[in-house]
Order: C-alpha cells, then sequence, then structure tokens
C-alpha cells in the first residue's frame, strides 16, 4: 500500500511534459483578449514595463500590506546599480478586526502607518521639502490593473473581507486615505500623528503627508523579482513558494492583449495557483488531493494551489496518513484520533520530518509532540510520503517554470534562453531540496532554457521600492523623449494645413501666371488618355533614371502584355562625360538589344520613360531641366531630350528608330496600372524620391492651349515647401539633414518621405537622443557619427510588424557598433515608426489634396479612384502603405481610393503611351 501512495504520489516525465504544455495554452489563453475571461491561468498585466537598470536614486517609499501587519519601508537609491541602498523599516501590527470591518478603516490605518513611519524616521536631508515622496504598495491580491497605479479589487482573499473596497480603485482609496492624515493633522487629532522631524524640518506641521504620492501598486511576486534585480543582471522571473504559490515574468508586450501597451515587455502576473480548475490537471490528483479540496473553504478552485501550497502540504500529508492507516499501513495498533482534526500537520513539522537526513530520530519527535504513537517503521514510512507530498510540489513548481521559460524563449524567437529567476516563500526557504529539484526538472522539461535562481534577500518591499523608481525613471525618459519627437508628430490640423497648402501650390502650378513662381511645377506631359484596353502592338521601351538603365520590348495583345528586357550598365565617366557620349551609348544598347531580340529589321515605335524634370511641350518634345541622381552629361540642360536622342541615332545611322513618346516615372506606372484598372489616374512613386501625377482638366491647365479633354500633369512634388511654405513643420533634424545634402533649400517635401532621407533623420534622431543620455547610455559610436550609415532598409527591419525583431535590431546596432539595452531597442523601434508614420501622412495630404481637387474637378459628391504605385520605401516597408491610405481615408473622406502596385511600370508604361498615342 506504502508502495502504491508513493506512487501516485509520483508524477512520471511524459506526463509532466504534458502539464507544461497544458500551462503554456492556460498561459496564451489569459493573455489574448478573446479567451482572457474564460481562463484559469489569469496573466494580468502589471504595467511594470521595465527592470531595474541602475541609474535609479532617490527616496522611495514602501507600504505593504501583510497577512497581520502593515510594513512600511523607506529605501535611498544612489544610482550607483543598486549595490548598497539604504533601507529603514518598520513593521505595525493590525489591530484585530480590521480585517473583516469597514474598507476605509483599513486605508485609514495603513496612512496612519505610513505617518507615524514617517514622523519617527530621519532620512537624509538631501530630501528637499517640495520634491513629492513616491510611494510603492505592496497588495497582495488579485486585482484587475489598468495602470502601474489604478487597480480595480477583484476579490478578497487570505481572510480579509474589508466591505466597500471589491471594485474599487484601492490605489485611489489609499491616496485620499492619505490626503485625509494631512488634514488630520492640522486639526484637532493629533492622537495617531508624531511630530515631524528630520525629512522636512523646515516643517513644523506635524505628520505631514502632502509630498506623499501613491505612484505603483504590486503584486508581492512583482516585488520579488525587482528585489532580485542587480546590476547587469536582470532578473526577469520571479516565483512564490509560499502558503500559495504565484510567478510573474517578463512578456513580450504586445501579446499581453488585455493592456494596450504594446512596445517592450510587461510584468505580467500569471496567478497560475488557478491552474488545473478546468479539469486539466484531474488525472494527477490523488485520493488525498481531492479531500483536501473538499474540505478546503473554496472547493474546485485553486488546484494547482493546493498541491504546492505550504498551506495544503500538511493536510495532503494528513489524508494521506488516515487512508493507509484505514488500510493498516501505517500506525497498525495505535490511535490517531489528532490526525482527524483539520490542520494539526503544519509545514513546519513537515519540514522537520523531511529535513532530517539521517535516522528518524526527529520524526519521532515531531510525530509524539503531535501525540501519536509512531513504531520506527511507521516513522520511516511517514518520512517517505513526506518527501513524496514536498517533492512533488517541488516538481510541479518546476513544471510551472519550464512553461514560462519555454514560452518565453518562443516568443523573444531566440534558440536559446539563460535567464535569472527570484525565488521566494516558505516552501523555497524550508526545503533544502527545492532549488535543485526546481532547477533540474526545468532542465529536462526546458532543456533550450538555463534558469539562475536568485533567493530574495529583502523580501517585496525593496522591490516595491524599485518597481516605484523604475516607473518615475520611465515617466522622466518618456517626458525626455516626447520632447525630442513631439516636433515630428503631426496633429490632423498639421496634415489638413499641409494638404491646403499642396491645393494652393497645385493652383498656383497650373496657373499661366503662376507657374513660375510655384514650388510645385505641375508639367504638362501631354498624355491625354490612360489605357482602355484596347491597345495592341509591339513596342521598344526605354529606362533612364531610375535605379538601373534598361531597353525592353513590349508586346500589347488582347490577352494582356509580355515583355523582354536586358539591363545595360551607363558607365560614370558616360554619365558625367558630354551628352553626345551618353546618347552614343544610349543608341549601342538598343542596337545591341535589338539584335539579340531578331528586331533590326523592324521599326517598332519607341516609349521613352526618362525620370528626371522635364518642360514638356509635346509628347515627343521635351527640355531637361536639371540634372539629378548624379547625371552632369554636358550639352544636355535646356535641349529636347527627344531630339538628343534622334542625333545619335542619326549619328550611328540606326534609321529604324521611331521615338513616338517622352515620359516620367510617375507617369508610366499610371498607365501600367491603368491598363488593368481604367480608374487609375493618378501616378505615385515612393523610392529614392517621391512624385506624383494625375489627370487633370485641360480647362484647368493654364499653361497648355486648349480647353477640351485631359491631360496627365507631372506634379514633380518632392519641390513642394521649396517657396518656405512648409518651414513650420521642419524639424531640426530636417534642417540639418537638407543642409548635408548636395542640393540644400530643394526638394524640401521630398525629403521629409523619400528613401534617400529616411535613414538619415533617424540618425539625426539618434545622435540627439544618445547626447540627452536617453540611449546608448550616452555612448554614440563613431560609426553612428558617419552620414548616410543609417540605411532607409533598416527602417523596414526594426518597424517590422507585431512585436520586437529583437534579433534582428540587435544585428543593425552591432554593426553600428552601439552598445544597446532591450529598452535602447525599443526606442529606436519608436523614433524609426515616428519618421517612416511621418512620412507616409505627408505623403497622405498630398494624395488628399490631388483626390480632393479631381473630384471637384468632376462635381462629384464621391469619387472612386486608383492610384498606381512604385517605389521600394512603398513596396517594403512594413507600415507605410498602410499608414498612407489611413491617413488619407481621414484627409480625404469622399474619396473612395485604391491602390495599385505596378510592375515595371517605367518599362510597360512607355509601351502603353506610345500605344495610346498611335491610337
Ligand atoms: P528608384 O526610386 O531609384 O527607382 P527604388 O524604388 O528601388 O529606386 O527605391 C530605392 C530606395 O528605396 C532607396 O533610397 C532605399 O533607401 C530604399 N529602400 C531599399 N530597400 C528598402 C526597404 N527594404 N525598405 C524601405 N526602403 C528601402
Ligand atoms: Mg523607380
Amino acid at each position: 500500500q506504502i508502495q502504491r501512495a508513493l506512487r501516485s504520489l509520483c508524477i512520471p516525465l511524459d506526463r509532466l511534459h504534458i502539464m507544461k504544455g497544458h500551462m503554456m495554452q492556460d498561459m496564451c489563453k489569459g493573455l489574448s483578449r478573446q479567451t482572457h475571461a474564460q481562463a484559469k491561468v489569469r496573466m494580468l498585466p502589471t504595467y511594470i514595463c521595465s527592470t531595474p537598470n541602475g541609474t535609479e536614486k532617490g527616496n522611495f517609499l514602501v507600504v505593504e500590506l501583510c497577512q497581520s501587519q502593515v510594513r512600511t519601508l523607506l529605501v535611498t537609491l544612489y544610482g550607483d546599480g543598486n549595490m548598497s541602498p539604504q533601507m529603514v523599516y518598520k513593521i505595525f501590527d493590525m489591530p484585530e478586526g480590521i480585517r473583516q470591518g469597514e474598507g476605509e478603516a483599513l486605508f485609514d490605518f495603513i496612512a496612519h502607518c505610513v505617518s507615524r513611519f514617517l514622523s519617527d524616521t530621519t532620512t537624509p536631508n538631501t530630501q528637499s521639502s517640495e520634491e513629492c515622496l513616491p510611494l510603492g504598495f505592496v497588495f497582495p491580491f488579485t486585482c484587475r490593473q489598468t495602470q502601474l497605479d489604478k487597480a480595480e479589487l477583484l476579490s478578497w482573499s487570505k481572510g480579509f473581507s474589508c466591505s466597500g473596497v471589491v471594485g474599487k480603485d484601492v490605489v485611489q482609496m489609499l491616496q485620499s486615505a492619505i490626503n485625509k492624515q494631512e488634514v488630520g493633522s492640522n486639526g484637532t487629532d493629533g492622537r495617531w500623528l508624531s511630530p515631524w522631524r528630520g525629512w522636512k524640518s523646515s516643517q513644523s506641521a506635524p505628520g505631514q503627508l502632502s509630498h506623499v504620492e501613491v505612484v505603483a501598486l504590486m503584486n508581492d511576486t512583482v516585488g520579488t523579482m525587482m528585489t532580485c534585480c542587480t546590476e547587469g543582471k536582470p532578473c526577469e522571473i520571479a516565483m512564490v513558494a509560499d502558503k500559495g504559490s504565484n510567478c510573474c515574468f517578463m512578456a513580450e508586450a504586445y501579446l499581453v492583449e488585455t493592456a494596450e501597451e504594446t512596445s517592450g515587455r510587461m510584468c505580467v502576473n500569471t496567478e497560475w495557483g488557478s491552474f488545473g480548475d478546468d479539469g486539466t490537471l484531474n488525472d494527477i490528483f490523488t485520493p488525498y488531493d481531492e479531500s483536501v479540496d473538499e474540505e478546503s473553504c473554496n472547493p474546485g478552485e485553486k488546484r494547482f494551489e493546493k498541491l504546492v501550497g505550504t498551506l495544503y502540504l500538511g493536510e495532503i500529508v494528513r489524508h494521506a496518513l488516515i487512508a493507509l492507516t484505514a488500510e493498516k499501513a501505517v500506525f497498525t495498533g495505535t490511535d490517531i484520533a489528532v490526525l482527524k482534526e483539520k490542520g494539526v500537520l503544519t509545514i513546519q513539522h513537515i519540514l522537520d520530518i523531511i529535513n532530517n537526513e539521517d535516522g528518524t530520530t526527529d520524526v519521532k519527535r515531531v510525530l509524539e509532540v503531535l501525540g501519536l504513537q509512531p513504531s520506527e517503521r511507521d516513522c520511516g514510512r511517514v518520512q517517505q510520503i513526506c518527501r513524496a507530498v514536498v517533492g512533488r510540489a517541488a516538481t510541479l513548481h518546476a513544471v510551472g517554470l519550464a512553461a514560462i521559460l519555454s514560452y518565453m524563449c518562443q516568443t523573444r524567437d531566440m534558440e536559446t534562453l539563460m535567464v535569472n529567476v527570484g525565488v521566494d516563500g516558505e516552501l523555497y526557504k524550508g526545503y533544502k531540496r527545492f532549488g535543485e529539484i526546481l532547477q533540474s526538472v526545468s532542465r529536462l522539461l526546458s532543456p533550450e532554457c538555463m534558469a539562475t535562481l536568485l533567493p530574495s534577500k529583502d523580501g517585496s518591499g525593496r522591490g516595491a521600492a524599485m518597481v516605484t523608481a523604475v516607473a518615475l525613471r520611465l515617466a522622466a525618459l518618456r517626458r525626455a523623449v516626447d520632447e525630442v519627437l513631439g516636433p515630428l508628430r503631426l496633429t490632423r490640423p498639421d496634415l489638413e494645413k499641409v494638404q491646403a497648402l499642396m491645393r494652393q501650390e497645385m493652383e498656383r502650378g497650373l496657373g499661366k501666371h503662376t507657374n513660375a513662381t510655384a514650388s510645385v511645377r505641375m508639367l504638362p506631359t501631354y498624355v491625354s488618355h490612360t489605357p482602355d484596353g484596347s491597345e495592341r502592338g509591339d513596342f521598344l521601351a526605354l529606362d533612364l533614371g531610375g535605379t538601373n538603365f534598361r531597353v525592353l520590348v513590349v508586346r500589347v495583345t488582347g490577352e494582356g502584355i509580355s515583355m523582354a528586357s536586358e539591363i545595360y550598365v551607363i558607365p560614370s565617366a558616360i554619365m558625367q562625360g558630354t551628352g553626345e557620349a551618353l546618347f552614343d551609348h544610349i543608341v549601342d544598347c538598343i542596337m545591341d538589344f535589338q539584335t539579340k531580340q531578331n528586331l533590326m529589321t523592324h521599326t517598332l515605335p519607341l516609349g521613352f520613360t526618362f525620370s528626371f524634370p522635364c518642360q514638356q511641350v509635346g509628347l515627343d518634345k521635351a527640355l531637361l531641366l536639371t540634372w539629378t541622381k548624379g547625371f552632369t552629361a554636358s550639352g544636355c540642360v535646356g535641349q529636347d531630350v527627344v531630339q538628343l536622342l534622334r542625333e545619335a541615332a542619326q549619328r550611328k545611322q540606326h534609321s529604324g528608330l521611331k521615338v513616338v513618346a517622352l515620359l516620367n516615372d510617375t507617369v508610366g506606372t499610371m498607365m501600367s496600372c491603368g491598363y488593368d484598372d481604367p480608374k487609375c489616374e493618378i501616378g505615385l512613386i515612393v523610392g529614392t524620391g517621391t512624385n506624383a501625377c494625375y489627370m487633370e482638366e485641360m480647362r484647368n491647365v493654364g499653361t497648355v492651349e486648349g480647353d477640351e479633354g485631359r491631360m496627365c500633369i507631372n506634379m514633380e512634388w518632392g519641390a513642394f515647401g521649396d517657396n518656405g511654405c512648409l518651414d513650420h513643420i521642419f524639424t531640426h533634424f530636417d534642417r540639418v539633414v537638407d543642409e548635408s545634402t548636395i542640393n540644400p533649400g530643394k526638394q524640401r517635401f521630398e525629403k521629409l518621405i523619400s528613401g534617400m532621407y529616411l535613414g538619415e533623420i533617424v540618425r539625426q534622431i539618434l545622435l540627439v537622443m544618445t547626447e540627452r543620455q536617453l540611449l546608448f547610455q550616452g555612448r554614440a559610436s563613431a560609426k553612428l557619427q558617419t552620414k548616410n550609415i543609417f540605411q532607409t532598409k533598416f527602417l523596414s527591419t526594426i518597424e517590422v510588424s507585431n512585436g520586437l525583431a529583437l534579433r534582428q535590431i540587435r544585428s543593425i546596432v552591432n554593426e553600428l557598433e552601439l552598445e544597446a539595452s532591450f529598452e535602447d531597442c525599443v526606442l529606436l523601434r519608436e523614433v524609426c515608426q515616428t519618421v517612416s508614420l511621418r512620412a507616409a501622412q505627408l505623403c497622405a495630404a498630398g494624395l488628399a489634396a490631388v483626390v480632393e481637387k479631381i473630384r471637384e474637378n468632376r462635381s462629384l459628391n464621391q469619387l472612386s479612384i486608383s492610384v498606381g504605385v512604385d517605389g521600394t520605401l512603398y513596396k517594403l516597408h512594413p507600415c507605410f502603405s498602410q499608414n498612407l491610405q489611413m491617413t488619407l481615408k481621414e484627409l480625404a473622406p469622399n474619396c473612395d481610393v485604391s491602390f495599385h502596385l505596378s510592375e515595371d511600370g517605367s518599362g510597360k508604361g512607355a509601351a502603353l503611351v506610345a500605344a495610346v498615342a498611335s491610337r
């Protein structure tokens, strides 16, 4: 029988694995918004989003509500890695009956303890009387927390049942009680208050608490975690193995769906004592566990806690002994009536029995004191049972720990996890083998994780001071960060203003007389129709001015468009040589291509995508206004580009070249998307630079004769703001970036939006934040000081949706030779998000002006239109397109705008412009 009993208390390894899996599932359930309400493992958010980093300093007050005491503690931190905090504490016994009395009385008593403590405590006179004294409140009951300083009590436990507290914000209740103390101190009631000394010697009012502010509320488990944090060794899990059992850990904040916080990490209070309340643990319960549960005040609840909490271990042993006595396996022939009484076997008895390594003399003594008459054999067997029960409790703690370890490892996207675990509680301290079992079993169950146990030295009090200190440090950091990033955050009115200004500049660009001074040039393109699908034929196309120079042959049929292309290099000697050499080279490439494609004998119409600003005077006549993107070929500016190409063909005696159209890449993009969607009447580029085109009514185009029909307008919106109209939104960072470019003062709108500049803006912000000690511990690497070292594609990597791509961020940070903490990574991401969000919003404001103008042109209440888009930033950034579309919806609610990615817009578009022209 003994062997059977021992076996039933011993859980096989495969079963432990299954339990760990269940625990992980339940944790996910508790964190998910949908399933949170039914979850047994509650996974309560604590709003504690960081662990101490050692820079915390100042005085912090803690008040801890315990079973029958109130503990007050004053901790002074010196910003020295929290190595030597100074602590003063005092313990107050709670008056009888207060636990079942009125809530108000309980909080008044707590406030009174605070007041007494402060008046008895002399502290460093560095404390100025105006400074607020922050207070952390340790309140070990189940609360629904919605902020660090806002927590609604869900239910009392541990013998507390004060009236009028459940459902109320306990932080508020404590703060009111504290404020009341102050009033009392000024009035006649001085009974509880001693004269004020020390801290505020300049003030004579006794027991003044007006400077005490409750800034954080936490559970004891969380306090333990914080206590165990020492410099360079963050502690991210804490376990309290005591009367009850609980555990908390730092989870990725975005996974804590019940809290709004999404960046960084947040400490989650698992409340794992209720694990198994849905039946998950039924197959490991022994008849003894069932008896304990039935006799408890909350049968069916807290099933895990009842297997592992010290409140229950004695009871489990007691029921086992009763059963085994009935089976005549122990205490044969003696009276065990004493065992019938609930609670006679305490955890202390059990620990005394099992900690006696050699022999059974202590066992005998303990049992005899209880009034039993054990034989030698009974002593051995009782000891075995006790060891099995307590060993099982340690093993089950290890299962829970393993679940948390694996969960953390998985959600942090790591192959291995090293983590420190703070441990406290009667069982941990009293049972010698607890730590050893915890470590070895969790290692078996989660071999990918390595947990280091840190015993908590000062209980939860010091930790509570840390939480409070961290909260204040974070609040200060937040204020400083907001100050830096504030100017980059655009409000709805800001964006509306940009939209209105864009609209104004568009009108000026279109006006015959205002065009010359408008910052948005609004260049006519002589493209007057978008494709209607009836286009047919074979075309040649050239694409110059994007990332590559290409020659293409494009076949447009009833079935769709097919093409072949070749990329040609333009050596920089040619880019920066003479115009003749450049265009000779282009014709050579065309001839090479035609030879390869067997097209030498065909004369195909040619469309030329030429992505530089041109003053177009006809579809096949365009004067180059200026070179950009590294081109400087001489003798071209002011010339007709098509003519330059034709002359080169003549020089090369290539007679089969028929250039019918020259177009900008925005137009090509619009046309290629227009082939599939007739509603596509806008083209947008967000790549190295940014630009847009759209179909305008001829009657509005003052710079071209004629009022009939429409014409595509190449806005050249990158230059928006070059006349100073956007000066109010430029930040310090934008000015620095602009000044370091080859064209300061030019393309000001583009410099807020496009790929060539976003990385550089981020870099400037990082430099300022580092200088202000907000990042990288104030140390910027030499690399970070290098221009253009921070590439725009880094923004895409860093901002990747859902969670923190920590590994990728780390590799970028390493590449830049920076030392980044986890919090640095979170802040780095916030900087990137701010910059890319602003870019997308500004782009949306520009587009809003365009779609609203089109809607008004056509006198529609509602416009339905499509935009063809190209550009790597738009295509590859994880949030740019979404932010752009969302903002556009807000700014132009009467326009229903859809976006199509253009595929090879320059090539296809050139052919289609040629085709539409021939049609
Ligand atoms: P172009 O505008 O010259 O035709 P692209 O459309 O390819 O060229 O855009 C190039 C720009 O895209 C570069 O400025 C680069 O910084 C940016 N870029 C490249 N990769 C990414 C990425 N993954 N995420 C965001 N931007 C990127
Ligand atoms: Mg391009």
